[in-house]
């Protein structure tokens, strides 16, 4: 279970560690590609990338290890999401018109021929 620490991201469900370790399997067995991997230490999820195209995105938002992150120690700017649209109520819908069905609409316990 050797891995190394290729760098760092933000945790990619959000938890708010900005540091989460992006690792690759160093033992893999001989034969099998070795693709990096997401390991958060803030709420422990790790995420696999499966091929080269998701690793790719994976390195490709991933900051060298040890690199600085912000001039004031922060590891990176939080953006601020933006501000939901207060839209106009809709109109109220009247509520659909319930069938009175008869039990079973007469089909089990229907009436004899
Ligand atoms: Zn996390």
């Amino acid at each position: 279970m050797a891995s190394k620490t290729l760098g760092r991201v933000v945790c990619p469900i959000g938890c708010g560690h900005t540091a989460a370790q992006v690792k690759l399997k160093t033992d893999k067995e001989a034969g099998k590609t070795a693709y990096p991997y997401v390991h958060c230490a803030g709420c422990g999820i790790q995420l696999h990338t499966r091929g080269d195209e998701q690793a790719a995105h994976l390195l490709g938002m991933t900051r060298p290890e040890g690199a600085p992150t912000t001039p004031a120690g922060d590891p990176l700017p939080v953006i601020p999401l933006p501000v939901p649209m207060t839209l106009p109520a809709p109109p109220p819908v009247p509520p659909a018109p319930k069938k009175q069905a008869k039990v079973f609409d007469g089909l089990l316990f229907g009436s004899a021929p």
